[in-house]
């Protein structure tokens, strides 16, 4: 069983081929700058030369054409055929309340996921592009869809709802959806295996950092809360999202600086968190090299992004009365030892004790930073939400032809 993963993006595409048999990668590889004129494909067969190709990829029906034919030619392909591959799943934004779980695409799936553009204005269609391309060019191929959401789908009324007129819940479905939802659930659900401790009887607390990032209370195995709310910009300073703020300040800014509202949306997701903070960069190998050096502006961009975190971590543990693992993953939770020991020491009061060499150690498997005796254990679990669409994709096209 070959499953290919796409990660379709406004102007760029995600791909990873898996042989579901062992789940090993045969091929990934990205198209990047699709709609102009030097698109990019980088291609990479497992155990073969990696290839780049520039040329005009104007939509993404041609993108995935470009990837079958990398995937299956002479000298850089990984398959005989496109035949070969069994089940195409796709990474969806936003599945709104209409998915708990991923599902089968079909015309009601399509119509969903159609009448969610408005929640994912950026998101979802390009994504219905994906699947649109790939009924196009692998036609009777079952497709199946993955919800950044749908994790999150658990989580009750109290946490999920804003207080404000009701009637924007009733008519637009104002409300937390949440995201990386794929993340927090594979995360959440290595760390059980990894203690070897049954998940139905853990609190955890799962920090998922990237260039975008949020925070999840699993509890017992289902998500109760989680900090991105309706959209991604909620929740924890981010790259360049603001996360957080008082809400009172969108309308003053935009009166006081004659914003539109596209403007404003830009400033609060493209132009603030450790961007507009550090005024340099918004990756955070750069806030840390600058904090290091002195530069105050990186420090306080450093010192509000640990401090931002630290906080959602202390209110997660009071929303379950409790915590028994906190798990750090993507890119910053799992490369930057120097954010967890400094977010990890300031957490005494919960009784964790960091292990600073288990720390400091770097690998592609999970592993603890804890001392034995700490109260709370804190794992480190390298993220990897392709497997999951695959494993999900897999699963349920097995169901339909079983
Ligand atoms: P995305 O949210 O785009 O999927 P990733 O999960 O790949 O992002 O995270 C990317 C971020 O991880 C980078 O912007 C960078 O700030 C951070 N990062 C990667 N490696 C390190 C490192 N060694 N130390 C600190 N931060 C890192």
């Amino acid at each position: 069983m070959n499953i290919l993963v796409i990660n379709s993006g406004s102007s760029s595409l995600k791909y990873q081929l898996y042989n579901m048999n062992d789940e090993s990668v045969l091929a990934k590889g990205l198209v990047e700058r699709i709609g102009m004129d030097s698109s990019i494909l980088t291609h990479k067969p497992t155990g073969k030369q990696d290839v780049t190709e520039v040329s005009e990829i104007l939509e993404h029906n041609t993108a995935i054409r470009k990837v079958l034919a990398c995937l299956t030619d002479k000298e850089h392909g990984v398959l005989a055929s496109i035949d070969e591959i069994n089940a195409v799943g796709h990474r969806v934004v936003h599945g709104g309340e209409f998915f708990k779980a991923s599902a089968l695409v079909d015309a009601d799936t399509k119509t969903k996921i159609r009448q969610l553009f408005d929640l994912a204005p950026l998101h979802n269609p390009a994504a219905m592009m994906g699947i649109t391309a790939t009924e196009v060019n692998m036609p009777g191929v079952p497709q199946v869809v993955v919800f950044d959401t749908a994790f999150h789908q658990t989580m009750p009324e109290k946490a999920f709802m804003y207080a404000i007129p009701r009637v924007l819940y009733n008519k637009y479905k104002v409300r937390r959806y949440g995201a990386h939802g794929t993340s927090h659930d594979f995360v959440s659900k290595a760390a059980a295996e990894y203690l070897e401790r049954p998940l139905e009887d853990l609190k955890i607390i799962t920090c998922h950092i990237g260039n975008g990032g949020s925070v999840t209370a699993v509890q017992g195995g289902i998500s109760v809360d989680t900090s991105m709310g309706m959209t991604p910009l909620e929740g924890l300073m981010m790259g360049t999202r603001s996360g957080d703020l008082d809400p009172a300040i969108v309308p003053y800014v935009m009166n006081k600086e004659e914003l539109s509202v596209g403007e404003v949306n830009s400033m609060l997701n493209k132009h603030s968190g450790l961007l507009a903070i550090s005024g340099i960069s918004s990756d955070m190998r750069d806030i840390e090299a600058g904090a290091e050096k002195g530069d105050p502006n990186s420090t306080l961009a450093y010192d509000m992004y640990e401090y931002r975190l630290r906080k959602y971590i202390g209110s997660y543990t009071a929303a379950m009365n409790g915590v028994d693992v906190i798990v750090f993953t993507a890119g910053v939770g799992e490369n930057s030892s120097k954010l967890r020991e400094k977010v990890l020491k300031n957490l005494t009061f919960l009784g964790i004790e960091l292990d600073e060499e288990a720390n400091k150690v770097r690998s592609g498997d999970p592993r603890r930073i804890t001392t034995v005796n700490s109260k709370v254990q804190v794992l480190v679990v390298p993220t990897n939400e392709e497997l999951v669409i695959a494993r999900d994709t897999n699963r349920i096209v097995q169901g339909i032809n079983g």
